[in-house]
């Protein structure tokens, strides 16, 4: 996979800058400096210490940023299908137990397969979708997410480049590229599986997702037989609700690690994975919020349900939770030598909540997206307060955050040149335009491709999204290993069914920015028939 060396995505380049605040490093030692500094250079922290220590070499004559916030790591977030995120909160029509019994019925093919369908067929598209759903990460603290897979008709697959990190694509050794899509042809067996999962630093498939005794088998048919399981310290199972406690000791005891997505698992399926017994199995645990259809908007809102149903049931404490999305997160994807930590000589990737007081860890678990002051990667500004932007000299396009402004800063030679040239109100605009007239868009598509002929035509490739979850794209985001001689699951090709798609989508309202801009989403959550009515109640106190 990787030829030439090209340059890393996020080069050892960017300004110089030193940040004042109260700073969570989440180093091993879980060090908390009341009032300290971090001093970035080069992409780079060059010292994170008390703000009255000397600066180190390099710095005189830098000015002192003061933030009047605490300094996080940027956000991990370990799996999230961004392509969906422009998509609203789905009412789930009832209660599930699996994946397999959503993926196929109508409802879900209207308003969700259908118009993604339409979307990733629809090339002009694509641009703004990255700049929106990258946007919706940024403005809540998420500094890496999954990235968006693209393919073409040459057979060609590639990642788009925007602004966050991907896990999938860094181009760089020190990150090394997470998995997270597996061909047919490995899934034909536990013991090929497991010659697979040995090759990668950190694959990252769906596993077990559902409650009941079918999302269960997903994960008996890793055993290869006795005690010899296609379990390695590489596997990231996403989900992994449907693990019983014996299962979770099996698995944590080969060194696997697991995504857990509260929220979406909550609204789906009326329960989640068994996560105290994950975390008594030492399972390392991160946290994402798989999509905007059936889980939180970002990163920061599936905190807050993974603290209420923590706290809930007494399992984690705000600093394992906040562990999740740093130092776990890095670990897992190998990326532990250079993020997830504040500490000396990783790179600079740091998000700020508004204010200094309380414990320090629970002051991420309830910030209110309002209360993100700013977001650094890489020792780029790339979203704040307009104050915060203007003290580190950096201009930027305007955004509102419910009522209070922010700067989004996006301009980076390393990202795709039709996401660099679109600003986010553009892109918010086309795509709010595009789902206006969906069954418009669909009509044009089922049209015979009488425009696709002459030589121009051919020698460009035309890309799509991959969407692995609809389409058949020969690879898939989740194992369905043969137990007993049958196969784990359907291929759920949900973007299938008899009606043309012109037919049923109707028109749809874009997925706002933030919950704060957002007057239907906390009234869609209390209206959720699966979510606890607790926990429902408790989700909309928090914002
Ligand atoms: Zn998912």
């Amino acid at each position: 996979m990787t030829g030439a060396r090209k340059p890393p995505i996020d080069p050892l380049t960017g300004p110089t800058a030193i940040l004042e605040g109260r700073i969570v490093t989440m180093n091993a030692a879980d060090t908390v400096i009341a009032s300290g500094r971090v001093y970035i250079k080069a992409g780079t922290l060059a010292a994170v210490q008390s703000a009255d220590a000397p600066p180190p070499a390099g710095f005189s004559g830098v000015s002192v940023t003061r933030t009047h916030g605490t300094l996080y790591p940027g956000l991990i977030e370990l799996h999230n299908h961004l392509s969906y995120n422009a998509l609203r909160l789905w009412a789930v029509p009832k209660k599930f137990s699996n994946r397999d019994q959503w993926g196929g019925i109508a409802e879900y093919r209207q308003r969700v397969s259908g118009p993604m369908t339409i979307i990733g067929e629809t090339p002009e598209l694509l641009p703004a979708l990255v700049r929106y759903v990258e946007a919706k990460c940024l403005v809540a603290g998420v500094t890496t997410s999954q990235g968006i897979a693209l393919f073409s008709n040459a057979g060609v697959r590639r990642f788009y480049r925007g602004i966050i990190r991907n896990v999938e694509a860094t181009d760089e050794a020190a990150l090394p590229e997470a998995t997270t899509r597996i061909a047919d042809v490995d899934m034909q067996s536990a013991s090929k599986f497991l010659e697979r999962l040995k090759k990668e630093s950190c694959f990252l498939l769906h596993l077990s997702e559902g409650v009941d005794e079918t999302a269960r088998k997903h994960f008996q048919a890793l055993q290869i037989g006795g005690d010899h399981w296609a379990i390695t310290p590489q596997l990231t199972g996403i989900h992994a609700a449907g693990l019983k406690a014996a299962d979770w000791d099996i698995y944590g005891a080969r060194g696997a690690a697991a995504v857990w997505s509260p929220l979406s698992n909550l609204l789906l399926y009326g329960d989640t994975a068994q996560i105290a017994a994950a975390k008594a199995a030492n399972v390392r645990l991160g946290l994402g919020s798989d999509w905007s259809p059936s889980g939180s908007k970002n990163l920061l809102g599936e905190l807050k349900v993974a603290k209420l149903w923590s706290d809930h049931h007494r399992i984690f404490t705000a600093l394992e939770l906040v562990a999740m999305v740093t130092r776990t997160a890095a670990s897992i994807l190998g990326w532990n030598a250079v993020l997830g930590s504040l500490e000396p000589g990783k790179r600079a990737d740091i998000s700020v909540v508004d204010g200094v007081d309380g414990d320090p860890y629970d002051h991420l678990l309830t910030a209110k997206e309002a209360d993100m002051a700013l977001v650094v990667i890489n020792g780029v500004p790339r979203f704040g307060t307009p104050a915060l932007f203007s003290a580190l000299n950096v201009s930027g396009e305007t955004v509102k955050i419910g009522s209070a402004s922010r700067r989004l800063f996006l301009t980076q030679d390393t990202q795709d040149p039709q996401v660099g040239k679109i600003s986010l109100s553009h892109a918010a605009e086309a795509l709010q335009a595009a789902l206006k007239k969906l069954p418009a868009l669909a009509k044009q598509l089922e049209k015979p491709k009488a425009l696709m002929r002459g030589p121009l035509r051919a020698a460009a490739p035309v890309w799509r999204l991959a969407l692995d979850e609809i389409v058949d794209t020969g690879v898939s985001v989740r194992p369905r290993l043969p137990l007993a001689h049958r196969h784990t699951g359907a291929r759920a090709l949900a973007g299938a069914g008899t009606l043309p798609l012109s037919k049923i989508v109707r028109p749809l309202i874009l997925d706002p920015l933030s919950v704060a801009g957002d007057a239907e989403f906390l009234p869609s959550i209390r209206a959720q028939r699966n979510l606890p009515p607790w926990l429902a109640e408790e989700l909309v106190n928090l914002y």
